[in-house]
């Protein structure tokens, strides 16, 4: 995919970007490996000063962050401030509690095994090679960037080709902050040129967030280098409602669940199971929130969602709703590209989806819901788990009983109970099956890219 701001709102090509050559990226790796050298001689505190004073001047800059985001991918500027004061908000966490969670543990008493001193510390290991998606151009690489900085590693962005500006803006950021030049830079390389980096010894790891076919390419690359991955992948996240849980807040947030970044989130709400016995009062306010919902120029007041981040994007969601509509499929709303420069695409509802429709199994990256009726919580359960993917869960009901089986029977890395998934900096994000492996954010998430060192005295 060649490097380049191209507007999802127009079409228009806005600025390209030259590949790094070889020699640019032997730099950028031989400053982080330099950088990571000096980070080993500060303390948490210089790092969190460093750190406090980045995320100071991201939100100073929130405004002109915001439009650069939603120019390059398309998601309304009122999102895209959000997500840069969230950014600076999670910086602002691990300033402040990363010395808390990589504190040195006594695991047993010393004596028990024979010492007279055990310590478990958790030390840096290097440079970290990050692969992150365009659809939370800051959110996704602050939220790896700012633990690992703090652990004293230093990383390498590989961004996504479509949001070059915004990777660029990330690559500047630590080091106006204060961290020593290399710590935290951005290669501007393409997809095919990330799984060589991994037989360069001085990387020592890497993390990507995108699809499992780009996941599973950097895991093989790294497999066969001995080397460490956390990888957040794809979603088919569901929304359980049962006749317990008031049906009327959940259909008014089960849009946004699905509409978010216009559809382009791997935690939205991407199937919808409804008990029976709420299915038509669910449905009927769920369609017509969904069909009251504006796709438009994300500048735009009122605009409720903007367009896809790219044409391939557009014609994967496009494919996927044809190929169920061939099949048998019913749209209850949306469901037609609109006329007009931009990749834009309505709120859709299908319903009628069965196991023939691609799109009953694979992730729809866009504002498109699968609508089905279900008879029980176990039917719920056993509908949602019937997925490669395991990523997050939304469950609605007021019944306790039921609520602790679909807290312990879905399998996926979180289930959040009338409410929508989201992540929060000091709580654990991540998958299973498909949607990956290991956590981002809170203590785990700092601990993933650390050597947890043994030091044992007789
Ligand atoms: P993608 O094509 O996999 O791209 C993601 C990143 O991987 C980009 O930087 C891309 O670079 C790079 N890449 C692509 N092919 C690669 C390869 N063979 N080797 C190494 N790097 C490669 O993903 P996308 O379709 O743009 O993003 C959406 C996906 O990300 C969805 O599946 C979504 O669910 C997932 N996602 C997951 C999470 C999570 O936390 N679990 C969060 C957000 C998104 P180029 O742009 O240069 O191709």
């Amino acid at each position: 995919m060649a490097i380049a701001t191209i507007s999802p709102t127009t079409g228009e090509v806005l600025a390209t970007f030259e590949p790094h050559t070889a020699e640019q990226i032997e730099a950028h790796i031989a400053a982080a490996d330099n950088a990571f050298k000096q980070l080993a001689e500060t303390t948490f505190a210089q790092r969190a000063a460093w750190m406090r004073r980045a995320a100071e001047i991201l939100e100073s800059e929130a405004d002109e962050v915001a439009t650069l985001i939603s120019t390059e991918m398309g998601k309304t500027f009122a999102t895209a401030k959000y997500e840069a004061l969230k950014s600076a908000t999670g910086m602002r966490h691990f300033a402040e509690n990363a010395e808390r969670y990589l504190a040195p543990e006594s695991p047993v008493p010393a004596d028990s095994v024979g010492a007279s001193s055990l310590d478990v510390r958790f030390e840096p290991i290097g440079v970290i090679l990050a692969v992150m998606p365009w659809n939370y151009p800051l959110w996704q690489a602050v939220r790896f960037a700012a633990p690992a900085l703090m652990a004293g590693n230093t990383g390498l962005l590989k961004h996504a080709s479509n949001v070059p500006q915004s990777a660029l803006y990330l690559g500047a950021l630590f080091e106006r902050g204060g961290f020593p030049a290399g710590a935290f830079s951005t290669l501007l390389i393409e997809g095919a040129a990330v799984a060589p980096l991994l037989d360069d010894r001085r990387i020592r790891a890497a993390t990507l967030t995108g699809s499992v076919a780009a996941g599973a390419s950097v895991a093989e690359a790294a497999g066969r280098n001995v080397k460490k991955t956390v990888l957040e992948l794809g979603g088919t996240d569901v929304f359980i409602v049962m006749p317990s849980a008031d049906v009327d807040r959940a259909a008014e947030l089960a849009v946004n669940a699905r509409v978010q970044n216009s559809g382009q989130s791997c935690i939205a709400a991407k199937r919808y199971y409804v008990h029976a016995d709420v299915y038509s009062r669910f449905a009927d306010r769920f369609v017509a929130g969904m069909a009251a919902t504006v796709a438009g120029d994300p500048m735009a007041e009122g605009t409720s969602f903007g367009p896809l981040a790219t044409e391939r994007g557009r014609k994967d969601v496009e494919e996927l709703v044809a190929d169920a509509v061939a099949k048998g499929a019913t749209v209850l709303t949306g469901g037609t590209t609109p006329e007009g420069a931009g990749w834009f695409y309505p709120a859709t509802v299908l319903t009628d989806v069965t196991p023939e429709m691609r799109i009953y199994r694979e992730e729809c990256f866009g504002p498109v819901a699968c609508l089905y009726s279900v008879d029980s919580v176990e039917e719920a359960i056993e509908r949602s788990n019937d997925s490669e993917f395991g990523l997050s869960s939304s469950v609605w009901s007021n019944d306790d009983e039921e609520i602790a089986l679909l807290g312990r029977r879905v399998d996926a890395g979180g289930v959040f109970v009338n409410g929508l998934t989201a992540s929060f900096p000091a709580v654990p994000f991540g998958g299973v099956k498909d949607s990956g492996y290991g956590r981002e954010l809170s203590a785990y998430g700092i601990r993933e890219f650390v050597n947890v060192k043994t030091v044992w005295r007789a």
